[in-house]
């Protein structure tokens, strides 16, 4: 890696497993003590990062694990050489492999292991830094912030108190105010599959006086609220950092309110489901510690660099003023009927399609028409963000065009990138589907030069800055009420590419600025789903029985059209998308996605009409710029000023 300075200089010990002594200090407090740990060393590397402009650089801090000195020599002295080793390989595995699933938690140690370790090295060198400054630990708060981001590192408030009543010797009271003053959080998921909970066994075993504090913030924090609201035991069991349910767990989320003085989602849809689906009783508890901060991606890297001759552009229209603040995209609002910002635009997004195209026939060797709809579905694969429904839409077009011989008045290319988590079976199959199908329709040469299907492979950022300038369509077709806020969304709109989507997550704020004829928005809203599967009145077989276009469709999967050498491979996808109470509710939506779809293929013939949708999508994004995020969480929450203008 190019400019990862290591520092092993300010290298920290980070303990692990071993028991809790209880004694007594000389005044008669209890002074209990950690001991018999293993030890694994954090060493620091530093990676610059320079502001745009290089006026600034700033270091991230990465911490690599490696294994003790001390305990692999006295393995080694008694001559048990592989122990030695073995307990080497297990030490450095902490920072080795990172646990690529998404929105799924599966409670193993060594994940636990990691995220204590990052917390325990990101805290000593925190507090490292301040104790070199004289400081007095009653004014920790005013100069430290730690954004809890996701549940990940909610042990930051645990190792917080640990240090400051253990190793500082705080009263818990006063330790309790600078944890919480400290500390802030940002939820990222309501899907509770996502919330992680670990047994109090496993933190017992990792990090036993840990588990100590987190009982005693509990037992403090469960006799405040009966306080409040006495005899309401279903209401202490709810907010509890213990989930009594089966074998005991610690909820990872309700330590992450508990101990943060902000709690916030990522858009405002999701933060209001924040407080009135996830946290309920903390928010009638605190309710002005919630808020929202809609998320934001960076146009330094999302426009400027991914997007040269979109950028080249602005700057020769506007001047560089729009890369440092986006809201000045505004100002082409006066340039919508200039002939020339007009054609140069469509020039822009045709020359990143053409070297899209010219990628994916390197890389795939499939054609695709640089005229043709580029309508793209880039993100991880889950089943809440619906690549299913993108997919039976393309059969439904295809069989419509060679069952029923209806002629499209557009070429259409549907183009997909996005990894599965290995241990998810489901996300899995649909990349082996979308395959399947792209394999049928890019080889039939009924549909010839009409439609196009391809699955990018290796998503990742690099390849998101060739994918998204060569975007015409972006999909964000999430069932309402599951994608927290989406930040592909942003990236795609800002580029130029209109959206077809759902109402959920930023999506809706999107909607709000960009005005609803330029954006195609489908489908049930939050309340509507939540209802629905809330009264268990979702019956997808009745949607089925009433719509010729579905059986159409999943007559062809059933009849192996997609895989004729491995008969039955999608009858999952039937079953499971017919099941009562299907809980993300594809076939409720598909009809209006495919009359949403039927409505972009209109629009797109008019080469007109769509360009001015398209200038007004980049126009009217300027909101979504992170520097507009930061702004918010360095004002609301983290309370820190501007240095230099
Ligand atoms: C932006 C981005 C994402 C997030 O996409 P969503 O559509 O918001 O889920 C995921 N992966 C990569 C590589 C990205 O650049």
């Amino acid at each position: 890696m190019p400019l990862q300075i290591a520092r092993p200089d300010q290298s920290v010990i980070v303990p692990l497993y071993g028991r809790v002594e209880s004694a007594v200090a000389p005044g008669g407090d209890y002074l209990p003590m950690w001991v018999d740990w293993d030890d694994i060393i954090g060493v620091p590397y530093d990676i610059p990062v320079v502001g745009y402009g290089g006026k600034t650089v700033n270091y991230l801090r990465l911490f690599a694990a490696k294994a003790s000195q001390n305990f692999d020599m006295a393995i080694f002295n008694h001559g048990d050489y592989i122990r030695a080793v073995q307990r080497k390989i297990e030490s450095e595995m902490v920072s080795k492999v990172l646990y690529p699933t998404e929105s799924v938690s599966f409670g193993k140690e060594l994940r636990l292991v990691q995220e204590y370790f990052l917390v325990a090295c990101g805290l000593r060198d925190i507090t490292r830094r301040f104790v070199a400054q004289n400081k007095n630990f009653e004014e920790f708060a005013d100069y430290v912030a730690i954004q809890l981001n996701d549940t990940h590192p909610a042990l930051t408030v645990v190792e917080l108190m640990r240090y400051l009543v253990d190793e500082r010797r705080i009263d818990w009271e006063k330790a309790w105010d600078i944890t919480r003053a400290t500390c802030a959080y940002t939820n990222h998921t309501l899907l509770p599959e996502a919330l992680e909970l670990w047994s109090v066994s496993l933190i017992e075993k990792v990090l036993p006086r840990h588990l100590q504090i987190i009982y005693e913030i509990n037992s403090r924090f469960l006799k405040k609220v009966e306080g409040k609201y006495p005899d309401d035991n279903e209401k202490l069991r709810r907010m509890s950092l213990i989930c009594e349910e089966g074998i005991k767990k610690v909820r990872m989320a309700n330590l992450a309110v508990v101990g943060s003085h902000s709690v916030n989602g990522g858009s405002a849809l999701h933060s209001e489901l924040v407080k009135t689906r996830l946290f309920p009783d903390f928010h009638e508890l605190e309710p002005d510690k919630f808020n929202n901060k809609t998320n934001g991606v960076t146009p330094r890297r999302w426009m400027l660099k991914a997007n040269p001759p979109l950028s080249s552009l602005l700057t020769d229209t506007l001047g560089a003023c729009w890369i440092t603040d986006l809201s000045k995209l505004h100002k082409l609002d006066g340039y919508m009927n200039d002939r020339e910002f007009r054609a140069r635009f469509m020039q822009a997004k045709q020359d990143n399609k053409i070297r899209l195209a010219n990628f994916i026939k390197a890389t795939l060797d499939v054609n695709i028409p640089p005229d043709a709809i580029f309508d793209i579905q880039a993100k991880r694969i889950h089943e809440y963000k619906r690549q299913l429904l993108n997919v039976l839409h393309i059969i439904h077009r295809y069989l419509e065009m060679v069952d029923n011989e209806v002629e499209p008045s557009s070429a259409q290319a549907f183009i997909f990138a996005g990894k599965a988590a290995p241990g998810y079976w489901e996300a899995k199959q649909i990349i082996k589907l979308i395959h399947s199908v792209a394999n049928v329709i890019n080889n039939d040469p009924r549909t010839k030069g009409l439609l196009k299907v391809a699955f990018v492979p290796d998503y990742r950022v690099s390849l998101a800055e060739k994918i998204i300038p060569a975007c015409d369509v972006s999909e964000q077709i999430s069932t309402a009420g599951t994608e927290a806020s989406g930040t592909g969304n942003m990236k795609f709109a800002m580029n130029g590419a209109l959206t077809v989507g759902t109402y959920d997550g930023a999506n809706i704020e999107m909607l709000e600025e960009v005005g609803g004829d330029n954006f195609y928005l489908f489908g049930l809203k939050q309340e509507e789903v939540e209802k629905t599967l809330r009264e268990g009145s979702y019956h997808p077989r009745g949607i089925y029985n009433h719509s010729p276009e579905i059986r159409q469709v999943f007559s062809a999967l059933l009849e192996n059209r997609f895989s004729p050498d491995e008969p039955d491979l999608f009858r999952w996808v039937v079953d499971k998308l017919l099941s009562d109470n299907e809980q993300y509710m594809h076939l409720a939506d598909f009809k209006s996605y495919c009359e949403a779809q039927k409505q972009i293929v209109k629009d797109y013939s008019d080469k007109e009409l769509w360009s001015g949708k398209a200038i007004l999508n980049t126009a009217r994004m300027g909101k979504f710029s992170t520097d507009r995020t930061m702004q918010e969480y360095a004002e609301d929450i983290w309370n820190i000023k501007q240095v230099k203008g």
